[in-house]
């Protein structure tokens, strides 16, 4: 048995949050779990330049929407707040002394146009080695600035010894070897920490024993694993998580793909729970032989670092749809409903009364079976919620039609008058006694236009069932409108 790892996921708030937040949210999570341990939510916003003010509550809410709740962070708190990083700015400040006093780091004054210029020399001379030339190692303010390129303001870089590792154990991948970085600035002239510098004071001050990440910050780790060692601090174990790529293998970015961005899915009517089972299987195996169903428990019981698959796991939506089918028929009708209304609420399409609410509790079972997305339901539905005069006749209708279409709605006009129950089995009965029997007409003519009539569409849910729901009066009266624009 593991001892408790303590884990955590380091959002940026830099925009609607990235699936690839949540998919390692889940593998934290569950790992933190598994040991017994705790899962951190910690918000990096040291970079002042991307921060946008709603996407820390968006992380928040997607990720609280998918149930991968967090055991401390900034809105819930923990023994190692605060967990933003630009509440912390204190914090990184005797580390940065630390090794400026070491001869570790060293203060560099060039100005953003002479960084600019290095590198488009570099370029030009295709040297091997690119990134700062130490310009300003060595130099005090004032013989740097008796220099070209000089800026008030320095930034702090650490000194990369020649000596550093350029290799670090991934417990995923086993040995991983990365580019040797340059001196990578580690604070800014605006007296924010940068990522690499907060990331490993914050990992080493809040316990976390576990460093799960995707694939795209391997190059960043032989800096963090100097960093430690500079600062005389353990190192954690690392984890990459592989990237998630489209079905053409390249990467999601939320540039291209709208399901890159987590809240999308919500807004799609996708439900937590498919969302959360299909992030599990994702370079990760089905908990079970082929069984690609399984709760985050089960995934939890098994887990195991060693089972994640390296290369890059396609995003296909496919199966998602097919997971959310499948959670959808697994609730109840009266939970189906909550979450329709539930959908609504959130996209903002739709606030139904409470008599509404309990039609389209009624209505449930009548799409259920074929729904994938809650977002379809209202499509679905909405002859149910239009008032009669509302109904407008679809383009396509005329194809449910033919020239015995007003015969067919006079005959059932009459029977349905004269029912004595109104309910689908009676109301079947009487339409078939009236149209088909009577009328001779073959049901697919003699419902069709009923069809059209009731719900303005040549497809539609069940045609009985859709008008008990109405009642009488209403049928009726989209009937008899009907039959009159014939
Ligand atoms: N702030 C980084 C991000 O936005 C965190 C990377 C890490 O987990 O170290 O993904």
């Amino acid at each position: 048995m593991t001892s408790p790892a303590r884990l955590r996921v380091a959002p940026s708030p830099t925009g609607d949050p990235h699936v690839g937040t949540a998919y390692m949210s889940l593998f934290n999570l569950a790992f933190a779990r598994k040991t017994g341990g705790q899962f951190v939510l910690r918000i990096e916003d040291t970079d002042r330049a991307r921060y946008v003010a709603d996407s820390e509550q968006q992380i928040f809410d997607t990720l609280r929407w998918l149930e991968l709740p967090w055991d401390e962070g900034p809105d819930v708190g923990g023994p190692y707040a605060p967990y933003r990083q630009s509440e912390r700015l204190d914090t990184y400040r005797p580390y940065v002394e630390q090794l400026l006093e070491s001869g570790q780091a060293y203060y560099c004054w060039c100005s953003s146009d002479r960084l600019k210029e290095l590198r488009e020399q570099q370029q030009k001379d295709k040297v091997s080695q690119t990134g700062y030339d130490r310009l300003c190692l060595g130099k005090t303010r004032e013989e740097r600035a008796a220099m070209p390129g000089f800026t008030e303001n320095p930034v702090v870089r650490m000194l990369i010894p020649d000596d550093a590792p350029l290799d670090f154990a991934d417990i995923i991948r086993g040995k991983v070897s990365a580019p040797r970085p340059d001196d990578q600035v580690i604070l800014k002239a605006d007296g924010f920490p940068t990522y690499h510098l907060a990331v490993v004071v914050d990992d080493h001050l809040m316990g976390i024993t576990h460093v799960v990440r995707g694939e795209e910050w391997i190059s960043s780790t032989p800096k963090h694993v100097l960093l430690y060692r500079m600062l005389g601090l353990p190192t954690p174990a690392f984890a990459h998580m592989p990237l998630l790529r489209n079905t053409d293998k390249s990467k999601i970015s939320k540039r291209k793909n709208p399901a890159a961005r987590l809240t999308w899915f919500r807004e799609q009517g996708y439900l937590p729970e498919a969302l959360r089972n299909f992030l599990q299987l994702l370079a990760y195996p089905p908990v079970e032989g082929e069984t690609e169903v399984a709760t985050f428990d089960e995934f939890v019981a098994g887990f195991d670092w060693t089972k994640v698959n390296t290369v890059g796991p396609i995003f296909d939506l496919k199966k998602l749809d097919w997971l959310n089918g499948h959670y959808i028929r697994s609730l109840s009708d009266a939970e189906l409903a909550d979450r329709i209304v539930e959908h609504y609420a959130y996209t903002g399409e739709w606030t139904p009364t409470t008599d509404e609410v309990e039609l389209l509790r009624r209505a449930t079972p009548l799409i259920s079976e074929r729904l994938v997305l809650l977002s379809e339901a209202l499509d679905k539905l909405q002859f149910l919620f239009t008032p009669d005069a509302g109904i407008e006749i679809a383009e396509d209708a005329g194809k449910a039609l033919n020239d015995d279409s007003p015969r067919v709605l006079d005959a059932a006009i009459d029977a349905l008058a004269e029912l004595a129950d109104w309910s689908t089995a009676t109301i079947e009965t009487a339409l078939r006694a009236a149209v088909v029997d009577g009328l001779g007409i073959k049901p697919k003519f003699a419902f069709g236009p009923l069809r059209v009539g009731i719900t303005g569409s040549r497809v539609s849910p069940p045609l009985f069932e859709s008008m008990e729901l109405l009642g009488r009066e209403s049928s009726l009266r989209r009937l008899r409108n009907f039959r009159d624009t014939l």
